[in-house]
């Protein structure tokens, strides 16, 4: 079925491809890795699914555009040689990566169309777009949190995730994000390893408060470094986390009695 429409990056009107909201290397890194071939992607609602689901989102050269970023990403940040390394070197794919996935699911969350934020969501979708065809500079803050997660108890240190904790959260989640005061609201996509950040309100971040998360152009992130991201942030993403992480867990415990063995949690902690 050919679907016409204006494409969300280049703003021509042409035939749109069928493109994942959530790259299909993620999908088929998840299976490889994964002790039993379990669910691990939650779309919205938190709900279990098999696989990402698609939007006719770009045409085919915008689409073909993310794509050289997206194999540049899964090659350089998803090797084995860069998950069993502390430090992950990255170069420009980083930065448009972060955007194409981020613009990605804010497309995915336009049912939020009659907020009030949707005024912002916009704005921001056609800034990313601007950087990622022009490479005009985009005021907003992408950010990238790895294996950095802050105690909720002592909120004045960072507490780094375990392997097996990690594993826990090798799925997927995307969405937009909404203070309950409508104050901020963020975008955001979970992949394995890695979580992409986006305030949208405000859109700029006081590097002070978000130490080592912040994607430059070419940098360096480093796991022994101690990533911070303010309070109510924090909050917010370990809600995310807390809610992603039974559900995988039960995912994977369903998964290992259908194929009769011990529990994935006994074998990791014996
Ligand atoms: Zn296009």
């Amino acid at each position: 079925m050919t679907v016409v429409g204006e494409c969300s990056l280049c703003l021509e009107t042409g035939e749109l491809q069928l493109g994942h909201i959530i790259p299909k290397f993620v999908t088929k890194f998840i299976k490889n890795h994964s002790e039993a071939p379990h669910k691990r992607l939650l779309g919205v609602g938190a709900q279990l699914l098999q696989d990402s689901p698609k939007r006719h989102m770009f045409c085919r050269k915008c689409e073909q555009l993310l794509g050289k970023d997206e194999k540049l990403f899964n090659e350089n940040a998803l090797s084995d040689a860069a998950l069993f390394s502390s430090q992950l070197r990255y170069d420009g794919w980083m930065l448009r990566f972060a955007a194409g996935l981020l613009l990605r699911t804010m497309i995915d969350n336009r049912a939020l169309h009659e907020t009030p934020q949707r005024k912002e969501l916009e704005r921001a979708e056609r800034s990313l777009a601007k950087f990622l065809l022009k490479g005009a500079p985009t005021g907003y803050a992408l950010l990238r949190i790895s294996v950095g997660i802050q105690d909720p108890e002592r909120l004045t240190s960072t507490r780094m995730r375990t392997p097996y904790e990690q594993a826990l959260t090798a799925g997927t989640t995307w969405g937009v994000r909404t203070h309950p005061t409508g104050q901020f609201l963020a975008v955001f996509a979970q992949i394995p390893f890695h979580v992409f950040w986006m305030p949208v309100v405000p859109k700029r971040v006081k590097e002070s408060e978000w130490q080592n998360v912040k994607i430059r152009r070419r940098g360096v992130f480093d796991a022994n470094q101690p990533q911070v991201c303010p309070v109510e942030y924090h909050r917010t993403i370990d809600f995310l986390l807390a809610e992603t992480e039974p559900l995988f867990r039960e995912s994977a415990r369903r998964a290992d009695v259908r194929q009769g063995k011990p529990p994935t949690t006994e074998r990791r902690s014996a």
